[in-house]
């Protein structure tokens, strides 16, 4: 395989698969594996942070993601792998053996691996991926949404809830949707017509000063983004508000953002062509973006258990 020069994946030592490092090209799956016929998958994106002055590379909440990883097997009933404990040490010896000295993201997947039916509970297998991955533009800049056309998932059909590789079919046709459209990123409203999230990360709006994001019952995945936003938020006096979000609200809120593990928080500075206050990031949405990096970053003294150190060069 001809990997690009400027392709992240030029960086990538070894993965780990079931505990063992090995080479990107050596980790394989079954193509009869029930984890790609039937979407018995489920996974986690995690962020690792570097910070300079410490000589240092912090993974931001760690163990909330390695229990949202368990809380989805259980939903799928994936047969048990690994503890919390076994994954936390794979993934920190993953991020400690590729040697990263930059921001990082991590995939890690459980999938039923082999052979075997629909309902085949396993044989389970863990993968953990990490790659460098610096902050996106639009972190600054902002972004345009439109309402898409689909409606998002159901939790008596297809759990948001459960972070499972079959819940992106939804989040793909949302996402090539916009991107066909001429828009950046898509806004999915649940079957009752209310504000759910988007392809890949929760959305928050501004109102008369008030941080407003729907709750974790409109579909959502539960965000440990949104999660930290929110208690960030009540933490500096911000009020805010989880409770159903009407689609015309977004066509007269002040601003508009969108967060997750990836696009951490993003300005939505449109939706729909209609611009979110001025058009610019919003006071808020910036004061959030500033918390925010002082948290992931090891800037921020609060929280510290949000944050795991790779590489323990720093005295506790
Ligand atoms: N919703 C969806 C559908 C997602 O894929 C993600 C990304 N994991 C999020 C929300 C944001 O979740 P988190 O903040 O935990 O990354």
């Amino acid at each position: 395989m001809n990997i690009p020069v400027d392709d992240p994946r030029q960086k990538i030592k070894s993965v780990t698969v079931n505990g063992e490092r090995m080479p990107l090209e050596d980790a394989k799956v079954s193509i009869m594996a029930p984890g790609l016929t039937f979407a018995a998958t489920v996974f986690e994106g995690l962020r690792a942070y570097w910070n300079e002055e410490k000589q240092e590379l912090f993974v931001f909440r760690l163990d909330d993601h390695l229990k949202r990883l368990l809380d989805s097997m259980k939903l799928l009933r994936l047969d048990e792998h690994y503890s919390v404990d076994t994954l936390r040490e794979q993934l920190l010896e993953d991020l400690r053996s590729n040697g990263y000295r930059e921001d990082t993201y991590i995939r890690l997947q459980s999938y039923v691996d082999d052979w075997g039916s629909m309902t085949a509970k396993g044989p389970v297998s863990t993968s953990i991926v990490s790659y460098p991955r610096p902050r996106l533009d639009a972190f600054r800049t902002g972004r345009d949404f439109a309402v898409s056309s689909w409606r998002r998932l159901d939790d008596n059909a297809s759990p948001p809830r459960a972070k499972a590789a079959g819940n992106y079919i939804n989040s793909r046709l949302a996402g090539l949707e916009a991107k066909e459209s001429g828009y950046d990123g898509a806004i999915i409203l649940t079957a009752a017509g209310r504000v759910s999230e988007g392809p890949g990360g929760c959305i928050f709006l501004v109102r008369n000063g008030v941080l407003i994001t729907p709750g974790v019952t409109s579909g959502i995945l539960e965000s440990i983004t949104r999660d930290s936003i929110l208690k960030m938020a009540e933490e500096t006096s911000q009020a805010t508000e989880a409770r159903d979000v009407d689609r015309t609200e977004l066509y007269i809120a002040d601003e508009i953002f969108y967060c997750g593990t990836g696009q951490e928080i993003t300005p939505i500075i449109s939706v729909d062509r209609v611009q979110a206050g001025n058009g610019k990031p919003g006071k808020i949405t910036q004061a959030m973006q500033a918390l925010y990096d002082g948290q992931v970053r090891d800037i921020a003294p609060e929280h510290r258990d949000w944050r795991t150190p790779v590489y323990g060069n720093q005295e506790d």
